[in-house]
């Protein structure tokens, strides 16, 4: 068969790499994309992604919100809106900021579809080819994605139980700056970290963002799980120090509902035209149903005791893994002890390679996410990603056993001399 035909066959058109703009080539599928088809098979115990869980969301309640809405204001909700997003939802995004001490102007907030196009906004008016993003290692594999289609440095920066540290980051800092390159903004998630489940600690939010104003680098403070915290509330948001510092991205997914895919920025006055005018060329303005849906939500159902619900829903699901951690892992594992959110991060011996090992997992019926997938330079092939926030806490107990065997398994293979349990 000639290579024309066979290309014809196939549908694809000839040179097509040389067709596409440079910056396509950043554009991958996620490790965690390419695993959700085999994660979400049902004998496989997902705690891989991290969906919400809205087992604890009334649905008729959800219905009825949606029907009002559209029988008494249908002409609105299913209308083109503002750019910058719906004024009274606007106002009320400011309420929900109070909760974590954010004294904020319904002026200055944005609305986005997900907290996510927010990320690819920031990263569209600031990021140059070449330019430095500063994030905690780990990070996010979703805002990993963005930074590198705007094809951004990415320069990891360590983190421990507190969070991301203070002299680490001074250090990177003259690092890049000695290298002569620029850096854009600190990206980090304070409360609950994607993928650590980490909570950064008062002190160190203070110093960072001192650190951060010296140095003329803004802060992009993502935020989507600072309500989620089970035992006790979380420290104040960054933003609240700061007002001129700091980017604030909020998110509506795991306190209402992710498939609504309302977000937020809050940002410096002198961010905003920017902002909104890079928003409306992608989106021309955030959907008025779903904003308008939220916003009436919001305004006649209890969303405090609901957020109230969705944590004790993600606590007992934590309290299981934790348990099971305890009983099927090996004593050289290490993880973190989340107080919310939906992650629990393993470090496992440095001769495991969670990538490789995950077949033997899916063989198992077990499916995580491994390290590397958090880091732009293939580190953390040693650790993994659990997320407890989906499964029922049986189906969690189930899963991190048969994810321990296999673990021991893999210690073992591999010879470490590490004891077996
Ligand atoms: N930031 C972080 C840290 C996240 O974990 C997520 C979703 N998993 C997002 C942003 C995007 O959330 P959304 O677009 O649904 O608001």
């Amino acid at each position: 068969m000639s290579e024309l035909t066979n290309r014809h066959q196939t549908g694809l058109p000839q040179n097509l790499e040389e067709r596409f703009a440079a910056r396509a080539a950043g554009m991958q599928a996620s490790e965690i994309r390419s695993l959700f088809a085999v994660a979400s098979r049902p004998e496989i115990v997902s705690l891989a992604g991290g969906m919400p869980n809205l087992s604890a969301l009334p649905m008729e309640m959800m219905a009825s919100v949606v029907h009002e809405l559209i029988a008494t204001n249908g002409a609105e909700a299913l209308q083109y809106g503002s750019g910058q997003g719906h004024p009274k939802l606007r106002e009320q995004i400011c309420e929900v900021m109070a909760l974590e001490g954010i004294r904020a102007n319904p002026d200055d907030v944005i609305v986005t579809t997900g907290s996510q196009q927010a990320l690819d906004l920031i990263s569209r008016i600031f990021i140059d080819p070449g330019d430095v993003v500063l994030v905690e290692a780990p990070s996010y594999v979703g805002a990993l994605g963005t930074f590198r289609q705007y094809e951004a440095q990415v320069v990891h920066v360590s983190l421990d139980d507190k969070g991301l540290i203070p002299e680490a980051l001074r250090q990177a800092i003259s690092a890049v700056r000695a290298s002569g390159r620029k850096i854009k903004f600190l990206y980090l998630i304070p409360n609950y970290q994607n993928p650590t489940g980490v909570l950064l600690s008062a002190d160190r939010r203070s110093e960072i963002l001192d650190i951060c104003r010296e140095e003329q680098i803004f802060v992009v403070e993502d935020n989507p799980y600072g309500l989620l915290g089970f035992d006790r509330p979380s420290p104040n948001a960054m933003r609240a120090e700061d007002s001129e510092n700091v980017i604030y991205l909020g998110s509506f997914s795991k306190t209402i509902a992710s498939g609504l895919r309302v977000g937020w920025a809050l940002v410096p006055q002198s961010l905003k035209e920017k902002l909104v005018i890079a928003s409306e060329s992608s989106i021309l303005c955030p959907s008025n149903f779903t904003q308008m849906t939220i916003s009436s939500y919001l305004a006649n159902q209890p969303w405090r005791d609901q957020i109230a619900s969705f944590c004790k829903v993600y606590k007992i699901r934590r309290d299981a893994m934790l348990e099971a951690l305890e009983e099927s892992f090996p004593a050289s594992a290490t993880w973190t002890k989340p107080g919310g959110g939906f992650y629990v991060w393993v470090n496992l011996p440095p001769e495991v390679d969670t990538k490789l090992m995950m077949p033997k997992a899916i063989a198992a019926k077990v499916a995580y996410v491994p390290g590397t997938a958090f880091y732009a330079d293939g580190f953390g092939s040693w650790a993994m990603r659990l997320s407890f926030c989906h499964p029922t806490p049986e189906r969690i107990r189930e899963g991190v056993k048969a994810l321990g065997h296999v673990v021991n398994e893999e210690i073992a293979r591999r010879g470490s001399g590490y004891e077996l349990k």
